[in-house]
């Protein structure tokens, strides 16, 4: 059963890691795909993802456009939405970590982390509102950490941003609840990707996994399914949530 058929979603950051997990799994469930990435880099990576998006029979985009910058996203909103028509569920994932002790801790490594992380979710959510409040329904998808809520020696921009993004969610899903569009965030624990490449294995791997009660660490395509359940009809009666997905390790 496919549980999106002919929405259209923005998912920022889906050329790798978590994002690109988010956009195959709503492609599949017939979701159509605007997709963005930032490093020049990145623009090989995200033509072939186009092309295994359009392989589910939807029609998919990569745009190469910077989260963390308002005038490039206002841009963005503005093109998806004369290429798809409009925008029915925005998956704010753009995320950057820039670790650091505090003493350490350079103003420009924090105004990086909170412009790309947090800002970014302003810079976007201001945008797909307009497109949603016409259709009278949306679904905004916030991505948090478990970092935002327990903290963690030496990211404490990335602990401040991600935190940031549960309040505004929280804000979002009370103004706009009224015209039928609904903010969720999620809070991944540990997920492989190149986020998180330095748990690969040995000891720093074993330390961590022995705080997780499930044991290991979790998959792009387990933020995917809820992500997924939160863009769908099965939670509509769901708003302002922090949904932790994460084995376990906050408790
Ligand atoms: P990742 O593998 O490093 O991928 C990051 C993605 O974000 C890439 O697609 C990257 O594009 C994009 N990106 C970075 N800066 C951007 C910007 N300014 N504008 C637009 N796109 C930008 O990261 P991930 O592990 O998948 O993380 C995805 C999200 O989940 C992040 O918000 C992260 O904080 C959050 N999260 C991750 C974990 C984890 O354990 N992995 C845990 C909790 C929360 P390029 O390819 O062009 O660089």
């Amino acid at each position: 059963m496919k549980l999106l058929n002919n929405k259209v979603a923005i998912v920022t950051g889906g050329s790798r890691g978590i994002g690109e997990a988010i956009a195959l799994k709503l492609a599949e469930h017939g979701a159509n795909i605007a997709f963005t990435y930032v490093s020049d880099g990145s623009a090989a990576k995200a033509a072939a993802l186009e092309e295994k998006l359009k392989a589910f029979g939807v029609k998919a985009k990569a745009y190469q456009s910077n989260a963390g910058d308002f005038a490039q996203c206002e841009a963005l909103v503005n093109d998806v939405v004369k290429e798809f028509g409009t925008v029915d569920i925005c998956i704010n994932n753009a995320g950057i970590s820039k670790d650091n002790l505090l003493l350490r801790l350079t103003s420009e490594q924090w105004d990086d982390v909170i412009n790309t992380n947090l800002k970014s979710v302003y810079n976007m959510t201001k945008q797909v509102i307009r497109p949603m409040m016409k259709a009278k329904s949306g679904s905004i998808i916030n991505m948090s950490s478990i970092i935002g809520i327990i903290g963690n020696a030496g990211q404490s921009s990335y602990a401040a941003s991600k935190a940031g993004i549960i309040g505004f969610t929280k804000s979002i899903a009370k103004e706009l609840g009224s015209r039928n569009i609904r903010c969720n965030a999620i809070a991944p624990g540990f997920i492989e990707t190149d986020m998180t490449g330095y748990l690969k294995e040995g000891d720093t791997a074993d330390k961590y996994k022995a705080d997780i009660p499930l044991g290991r660490f979790g998959s792009g395509e387990n933020i995917a399914d809820t992500v997924l359940f939160l863009a769908c009809d099965w939670s509509s009666y769901i708003t302002g949530q922090t949904l932790s997905v994460c084995g376990g390790l906050n408790m």
